[in-house]
């Protein structure tokens, strides 16, 4: 998949030999003196956003392992729009910028550039239910959307330059696209352009936007550099950290954490439960029991839990690097004192005790059941995330205090309108109500399970039904 990146190899060396490799007080230099990398980004799901262990996303995650292989610090920075984001470049506040960019040929002629290390599909959304176009052509006439200052917008820009000189289109400032898809789902536009991978992660709040056509090839996804001579050195070096990275199958898995949990968000699968109540449940219970008495919580929550993040599996592992029958990062285990993940009892324990900690530093006026839940989320999504949908209930005339009216608000947080009011900005929010839901829902079977006159009474002890000669005889000796 990437195969384009050893095709830029050659380009790459000769590019070396070409510039003074050691000149000194260029963009590298300053970087490593300063000890600090200098990224500017935007605040969006597929790029950088804080999660409950802190910051995430794509680009944080690589523009991180790049810093740490500086040896310097990483100091990310968020523009609210592209234009803002390629002005802080111009002006060279910047090293970086590293925001699910495409290259564009306006922007290669402005910007060095690194290797491509990603590829998406602009693709042009539509309202199922109104009419699909299946070109430009064809959607003539009605009203479209883009980025201002996109790749979308430079595309559009040359067609009506050339072939389509009636292109209409409107511009809209903002850091993400998730505010196009917002106009298409209110109706207030009929077609938006964004790039596949937006697409996809956020497809799951608008369950009636489908993609309506693809609008150019698969594009190359790069990182730009301070315009100039001067960063030659740097770009050079991330080059070979790219490459680096794709070798060691790194950036593949970096693909699958922050992609890859798409498509299975929000499954539920009934089915499974029922099935895995009966076989895997039984291998379990008595730890959940012990555990639960241990934490004095009840059982089934914890079941319920343990069955959320892995199946009852003890042995789960998540591209994400979270692993074990409570799926605990690995910073978590550590505060919790645990030592080996992949033990259920160890897991079980660090997981009962870390939901008793965040419940215990929820504000005292949530009473429970409300409290466990949002206890729940927070164990999902971080308190601070919380917190922020908390704030934005209170805002809309909600109760802060209540699950219903916070999970409503829990979404929002993916949302640009919304996020960008409150202290933590982006999260995923409608993860965590599926989250909290999904929970509730196999709670409420475990606890309904476990109802003693709904269950299929045990079989009959030899002394209920034997004659008293027979009572000690095994029943095949009959
Ligand atoms: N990839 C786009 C760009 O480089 C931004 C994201 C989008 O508009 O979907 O401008």
């Amino acid at each position: 998949m990437f195969r384009y990146l050893y095709t830029a190899l050659p380009a790459l060396l000769s590019g070396c030999l070409l510039l003074a490799c050691g000149q000194q007080g260029d963009q590298l230099d300053r970087v490593l003196d300063r000890g600090e990398l200098r990224v500017i980004t935007r605040n969006s799901p597929t790029t950088y956003y804080y999660d409950k262990t802190g910051p995430e996303g794509y680009e944080y995650a690589l523009t991180r392992r790049l810093a740490e292989e500086l040896g310097v610090r990483l100091k990310l920075e968020t523009a609210s729009n592209l234009p803002d984001l390629f002005r802080t470049l111009d002006l060279r506040k910047s090293d970086l910028a590293a925001a699910g960019l495409t290259l564009t040929s306006a922007r290669q002629q402005a910007y060095d550039h690194s290797l491509p290390y990603d590829r998406l599909t602009p693709q042009v959304v539509y309202r199922a239910g109104d009419r699909r176009p299946r070109s430009l052509e064809d959607a003539a006439g009605m009203q479209l959307v883009v980025l201002a200052g996109s790749s979308h917008a430079e595309f559009l820009s040359r067609l009506r330059n050339g072939q389509m000189p009636g292109l209409v289109w409107q511009e809209i400032q903002g850091a993400d696209s998730m505010e196009l898809l917002e106009l298409v789902d209110s109706g207030e536009a009929q077609l938006a352009v964004l790039d596949s991978n937006e697409f996809k992660v956020q497809q799951g709040l608008y369950p009636s936007l489908k993609v309506a056509f693809e609008l150019e090839a698969e594009q190359d996804m790069v990182w730009y550099l301070p315009p100039g001579e001067d960063a030659t050195r740097l770009r050079e070096h991330i080059d070979e950290f790219l490459l680096g990275l794709q070798n060691s199958g790194e950036l593949a898995k970096l693909r699958e954490e922050y992609f890859g949990h798409v498509a299975n968000a929000t499954r539920i699968g009934s089915h499974t439960f029922a099935r895995n109540l009966r076989n895997d449940l039984p291998n379990y219970r008595d730890l959940i029991r012990q555990v639960a008495a241990e934490y004095q919580m009840d059982w089934h929550l914890l079941a319920a839990i343990a069955y959320q993040e892995s199946h009852w599996n003890p042995k789960a592992t998540s591209p994400t690097g979270v692993r074990g029958m409570m799926m605990l990062t690995l910073p978590t285990a550590r505060e919790m004192g645990v030592k080996n993940r992949l033990d259920p009892l160890e897991s079980l324990r660090g997981g009962a005790r870390y939901l008793k900690n965040i419940k215990r530093r929820l504000p005292d006026d949530i009473e429970d059941p409300d409290r466990t839940w949002f206890a729940l989320a927070a164990y999902n999504i971080g308190r601070g995330h919380l917190e922020d949908a908390r704030v934005l209930t209170e805002r809309q005339g909600g109760d802060p205090h209540l699950w219903s009216d916070v999970m409503q608000r829990l979404p929002q947080l993916q949302k640009s309108k919304y996020f960008q009011t409150v202290k933590r900005g982006y999260a995923r929010g409608l993860e965590a109500v599926t989250y909290v839901q999904n929970i509730r829902h196999y709670y409420a079977i475990l606890q309904w399970h476990d109802i003693p006159e709904l269950q299929p009474s045990p079989p009959l002890q030899p002394a209920e039904y034997l004659p008293e000669q027979l009572r000690g005889t095994s029943l095949s000796a009959i």
